[in-house]
């Protein structure tokens, strides 16, 4: 039977990396690939999760079984690093999950057994597993414009426009912080007037929080998603622990859902109902870390600091391009680099711009010309710089 079987679609960033691996040019920029990276090229452990790590090796005593669920102190962790201190303990269900993908899947899951009838609306662009996961959940799915391109921001209009036509009971994925791929994320009042027009359309919002902390700050990443949990009846939250704990590998994530009191437990039991049908329990070792790490205040310091290194590195690398670039174009035109925010930033190159740089200049990027800020260090951005220039972006 395995003959019907066909090829799915490579993923594109595994090709790049394939070809990146292959060149042999030494000062070769990989801006590919979506994980941070230092000065060096290397993606650390960081301080205190390996800490964390060692407290664990040191005074666990089981691996037996935990909740289908998660843990509940990982829930509260999680809740009150997304939500805040004060989150509404009585209208929030939660899930330990495998990976931000995981909380992901799991929060079109529920949407779906929820409203077998929803749609899911989807910002254009955004990352692209969004759209291959719905397509294999076969649930329907409309985009919103989201991205002006010739001025490297969010099309408001566009978006509020596109968004009139949201049916009630319609989930809208929204990226909490650090939009992948473009970098271009709306203001504190484009949360507000969003959750208005959600609110008023009766929708639920989605949101996809995979970059807590790597763009303004852990409390200013999350000030959208709080504005909307607490002006929205019904709101999922995808929340991925890969990027600001750094680990990526461990697998973690978790999906909170806020409803009202009276639904809480059923929620909560069909959570872990999903995870019983997906995989049965969660894996325990990333979100054991996390919780360490959160709820230890010496390893939570250490850790706050930590990532701020991170982000304001990423910060400063912007800086660095977009100075350049001013530079070498006598212009402000790629000015966006430094008010874009996270990993990643949509340059507005076109495919064969793309091309070029890879085959004159040896810089790498994705075809549609985002590029992982992490991927550059001091020495890096003039290459970028002169190639963007030298491509005719
Ligand atoms: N959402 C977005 C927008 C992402 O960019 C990512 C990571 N690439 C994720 C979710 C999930 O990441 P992970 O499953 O590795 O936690």
């Amino acid at each position: 039977m395995f003959e019907t079987l066909t090829p799915q679609a490579p993923d594109k960033i595994l090709q790049l990396i394939g070809l990146f691996n292959a060149d042999p040019r030494p000062g070769k920029v990989d801006l590919g690939v979506g994980v941070y990276k230092n000065a060096e090229g290397v993606t650390p452990v960081m301080r205190a999760v390996r800490a964390a790590e060692k407290l664990i090796w040191d005074t666990e005593t089981t691996k037996t079984y935990t909740q289908m669920a998660g843990e509940p102190a990982f829930h509260a962790a999680m809740a009150e690093l997304v939500l805040g201190k004060d989150y509404p303990k009585d209208r929030l269900a939660a899930l330990q999950t495998v990976g931000g993908t995981g909380a992901v899947r799991m929060a079109f899951e529920i949407g779906r057994m929820a409203n077998p009838g929803t749609t899911v609306w989807v910002c254009d662009p955004t990352w692209p597993n969004h759209l291959t996961i719905l397509d294999f959940m076969k649930l329907p799915r409309k985009g919103y414009r989201y991205f002006d391109a010739a001025t490297r921001s969010v099309a408001f209009d566009a978006m509020i426009e596109d968004l009139q036509a949201v049916q009630k009971g319609d989930l809208v994925l929204l990226h909490g912080c650090c939009h992948n791929p473009t970098g271009a994320n709306l203001t504190l009042e484009q949360w507000a007037a969003v959750a208005d027009l959600l609110a008023q359309k009766g929708a639920v919002p989605m949101i996809d929080l995979a970059y807590q902390g790597f763009g303004d700050g852990l409390e200013e990443d999350a000030a959208g998603t709080r504005l909307i949990a607490s002006r929205l009846p019904e709101v999922l939250i995808a929340s991925s622990c890969s990027k600001n704990f750094g680990i990526y590998r461990e697998r973690t994530g978790c999906l909170l859902v806020l409803g009202d009191t009276a639904t809480r437990a059923v929620t909560q039991n069909t959570l872990g109902f999903l995870n019983r049908q997906t995989y049965s329990f969660a894996p325990d070792h990333g979100a054991r870390v996390v919780t360490t790490v959160l709820t230890d205040p010496a390893l939570r310091k250490e850790w706050e600091e930590e990532l701020e290194e991170v982000r304001t590195g990423m910060l400063s690398l912007r800086g660095q391009l977009a100075d350049e670039l001013r530079r070498l174009t006598n212009s402000d035109r790629f000015d966006f680099l430094a008010r874009h925010r996270g990993m990643f930033s949509r340059l507005g190159a076109t495919p064969a711009q793309v091309e070029t740089m890879r085959a004159d200049s040896a810089v790498y990027m994705v075809g549609d010309s985002r590029m992982n800020i992490a991927g550059l260090n001091t020495n890096s951005v003039p290459v970028l710089a002169r190639a963007i220039v030298k491509a005719g972006v």
